[in-house]
């Protein structure tokens, strides 16, 4: 038998044996407890997978084997994210239709993980943009549409103008576009939208019921941004109507010395005396051209004109001046503050710099500090606030002030979110249409579910526009409809949702992937889910992970699943870079693709580079002398197990172990705690130590195999490399496989049953070492065989008896003889 390793050829007959089993066909039933193990939705892009993407499939397929072996019904399924821009500007860039580019990427796709040796069921692969798959998408539309939660509104609203579409909140990153980076603008369209803010609270609260990083979690809450304040009434003069701030700190209310609107506030324009019109219309033209960026900076000084109207502050009947500034935004709050310089930073400066009063309300426990050098942002004791003096704040008084005004109708409690409502509608060509007709006598009509799919039109010319219209519109066979209520002409809905619609739901479509007859087999969903493991980069943070978090609730309270939140334990796994520690890019030419090293060092090296590079959240530089070493590694592995089969050729199977001599059992031992600390590594996500482990358990066999073979007789040997062979199974199948045939294993290695450990057979071996005072014998300890000197004079020092004679006593020499006795020598 050829005892070189050669592992391009070990590979292709395996691989070609397992797709003729069809042995990862995952069944839709079975008696085993299941494992659902996902990766996020790829987006299959034109370069291919990078080392980087096997960071994240290698250690799933990994896990996925592993259960497999425990006994688990495991479903390892794989699909497309093929709609959006990334995929239409690819095709726009290469002149071809997306449809003929993305096929081609998946097929890119397919070929590379195939390549790696990655057990996806193929019989289950989904594409977004298969019409038996976004006919579901579309009806996920028509249920958010139909339970009140998908609405059209026009607002002002970020449009990139590179990418030509409106974004949603989360996908403008410091004023850019999170795709490429161009600064954002606004633009006024009416668009589509889902009410992801009714679950505000109950996205955070249920954050605690998942297993997910905390990291991520942390991100998610302060996304949502939940903070509890009031809504506090200012009167206006002359006036039926008020202005509603809100506010977390009411308590500082008698420190309100004047009121900023953003420039674009409704009432502005009514409220703006003669006197000042010119220059507050001045100043609405300068903001209008600033950016978000620009607004929000810290470092720039602060703008702002007063405009010549005053607000009354409810708790004192103060008059304060109206001025309007940059940096309150009508996107957030109520478009209006109270300015409270005296304990903000911000309006410290501002009052500053225009001159404005402050007001110290909140002493610190010091005593009032009369004028005021910054301002003061701690606890403290109102003052200056009449009745309320003396009142701790913000705790007492907090309560206080808002219970008072409550009293008078001024002020009510009120819960604020961060998060917005998520924008859907995208003004791009390669996007699910959204099922809605416009009808001049309906109104907004859904497409009734039996007309789905609401095809998307094959176009030649898919250029997006900078008028905010999708190319859509353009296509006058696809515009042109009849009303599904009155059958009167009507005209269809021309924009396309958002891809994160996509990737919201398809974890539900995997466990019934041709289910006709709804979006998901229930039966099946309730056999497979939630998501026990799901994988992928932390970058989706308060995108997709929030998203697809809502659509579950959505599902849940349709009662449509058993469960509200998709993936019960989240994993991010680390991202690689190239060898000189930069990011991995196209452009800089430093992407390594696992073509390359499959074609230098095989598969089964990449895998095990994959997962022994570092701990699986850790970033790291790719390294190519690692592979090499893991090359090594499975080359000396391979020969050994070959060498033990030829010895044991013939032999039967090896009876127990107890006859086996004491360095069998030392080997026998590091067996058994290999197991266990293997086993523990899978489950927690420590691949880079399972590897580790494994690598030090292979040296010592090769010593034992080149000097004490006789320690073990062959037939036990081959039992011992038999295990071996399955703690590497999931990490390196091609070879553990080739190696299992020849050690005569019984059926495929990846049907093999995951091997236990003997607890007794992998405990550490102790000896009694006898503790002696001026050498009278005092006490016994057992310690472990091997134990370092100053561990056991330690362990010895602490024994109850020993310290009885210790005390009050000065040890003056300490005589240890290995693994038999301690004798402290004390006067
Ligand atoms: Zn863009
Ligand atoms: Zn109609």
């Amino acid at each position: 038998m050829d005892q070189r390793y050669d592992p391009h050829e070990i590979e292709a007959r395996w691989q070609a044996v397992w797709r003729q089993r069809d042995a990862y066909r995952t069944p839709d039933t079975s008696d085993r407890p299941t494992f659902y193990c996902l990766d996020f939705f790829p987006y299959p892009s034109g370069d291919g997978l990078s080392v980087g993407h096997c960071r994240n499939y290698v250690p799933t397929d990994a896990i996925s084997r592993f259960y497999r072996m425990r006994g688990r019904n495991v479903l390892h399924p794989m699909g497309w994210d093929a709609f959006g821009l990334p995929a239409e500007n690819y095709a726009l860039k290469m002149g071809v239709h997306p449809r003929v580019s993305t096929e081609s990427n998946i097929a890119t796709y397919k070929r590379q993980m195939d390549m790696i040796g990655l057990g996806f069921d193929w019989s289950r692969e989904i594409s977004s943009i298969d019409p038996d798959y976004y006919k579901w998408t579309q009806w996920f539309f028509l249920l958010m549409y139909e339970r009140g939660l998908a609405y059209r509104a026009t607002g002002q609203q970020w449009w990139c103008p590179s990418c030509k579409t409106i974004l949603a909140n989360e996908q403008v990153e410091q004023g850019r576009c999170w795709r490429c980076g161009t600064e954002v603008t606004r633009k006024d369209l009416e668009q589509w939208y889902f009410r992801i803010t009714e679950y505000a609270q109950r996205l955070l609260d249920d954050l605690d019921a998942i297993d997910w990083p905390e990291s991520i979690k942390l991100m998610q809450t302060n996304w949502i941004g939940r903070s509890e304040g009031a809504e506090v009434e200012f009167a206006l003069p002359d006036r039926d109507d008020t202005l509603t701030v809100f506010t977390t700190r009411p308590d500082t209310l008698f420190g309100a010395t004047y009121m900023v609107l953003a420039p674009e506030h409704p009432l502005v324009d009514e409220l703006t005396t003669d006197e000042h019109r010119a220059t507050v219309v001045a100043y609405q033209d300068q903001v209008r051209r600033e950016s978000e960026i620009e607004r929000l900076s810290i470092e720039k000084e602060k703008g702002g004109v007063f405009i010549g109207a005053v607000a009354v502050n409810p708790v004192n009947d103060e008059r304060i001046p109206i001025w309007i500034s940059d940096y309150v935004l009508m996107g957030y709050g109520t478009g209006a503050i109270m300015a409270v310089p005296a304990h903000d930073e911000r309006d410290f400066q501002f009052a500053t710099q225009f001159g404005l009063p402050i007001v110290e309300v909140i002493a610190p426990q010091s005593g009032a500090q009369g004028t005021l050098s910054e301002a003061y942002v701690g606890d403290g004791v109102m003052v200056n606030s009449g009745e309320f003096d003396g009142l701790a704040a913000p705790g007492q008084a907090f309560a206080a002030i808002v219970d008072w005004l409550s009293e008078r109708g001024l002020a009510r409690p009120k819960v604020n979110f961060k998060l917005r409502d998520w924008l859907i509608s995208r003004q791009r060509y390669w996007g699910v249409p959204i099922p809605i007709v416009y009808c001049e006598k309906c109104g907004i009509v859904p497409v009734p579910e039996a007309q789905l799919p609401v095809l998307l039109p094959d176009l030649d010319d898919f250029q997006p526009a900078d008028d905010g219209q999708s190319p859509l519109a353009r296509a006058p066979g696809f515009v042109a409809v009849a009303c599904p209520k009155c059958g009167l002409p009507g005209r269809r809905e021309t924009d396309t949702m958002d891809t994160f619609v996509c990737s919201s739901w398809y974890h539900f479509r995997y466990p019934s992937p041709r289910f006709p007859m709804a979006a998901f087999d229930r039966r099946a969903v309730d056999y497979w889910l939630p998501v026990d493991m799901y994988v992928g980069g932390a970058e989706h943070a308060v995108m997709h992970l929030l998203y697809a978090r809502f659509f579950c609730k959505v599902l849940f309270d349709a009662g449509k699943v058993g469960f509200a939140e998709p993936y019960a334990t989240l994993r991010n796994q680390g991202m690689i870079q190239a060898e000189d520690g930069q990011k991995m890019s196209k452009s800089k030419g430093n992407v390594v693709t696992p073509d390359s090293v499959v074609e230098k060092y095989g598969a089964d090296s990449l895998r095990l580079y994959e997962l022994f590079i570092a701990p699986f959240e850790q970033s790291v530089a790719w390294n190519d002398r690692g592979v090499q070493g893991c090359v090594r590694f499975l080359a000396r592995y391979f020969t050994l197990a070959t060498e033990v089969a030829a010895a044991a050729a013939g032999l039967p199977a090896a009876e127990g172990t107890a006859d086996v001599s004491d360095s069998g059992r030392v080997l026998l031992r590091l067996l058994h705690k290999t197991i266990r600390k293997v086993s523990g590594d899978m489950e927690e996500f420590r691949f880079n130590t399972a590897v580790a482990a494994l690598m030090e358990a292979q040296n010592e066999m090769l010593d034992a195999w080149a000097g004490r073979r006789e320690a073990l007789k062959p037939a036990q040997w081959r039992e011992v490399l038999r295990t071996f062979t399955l703690l590497l199974a999931p990490m390196t199948p091609h070879v553990a496989e080739e190696v299992w045939e020849r050690l005569g294993g019984e059926g495929s290695v990846l049907d093999a049953t995951w091997p236990g450990w003997d607890e007794s057979l992998a405990a550490d071996e102790v000896v009694t070492v006898v503790v002696q005072v001026n050498g009278k014998l005092r006490d016994r300890v057992e310690v472990p065989v091997g134990a370092e000197k100053e561990a056991v004079l330690t362990a010895a020092r602490e024994m109850n008896n020993t310290q009885r004679f210790l005390e009050g006593k000065q040890i003056v020499n300490e005589i240890y003889v290995p693994e038999k006795l301690v004798n402290f020598v004390v006067k």
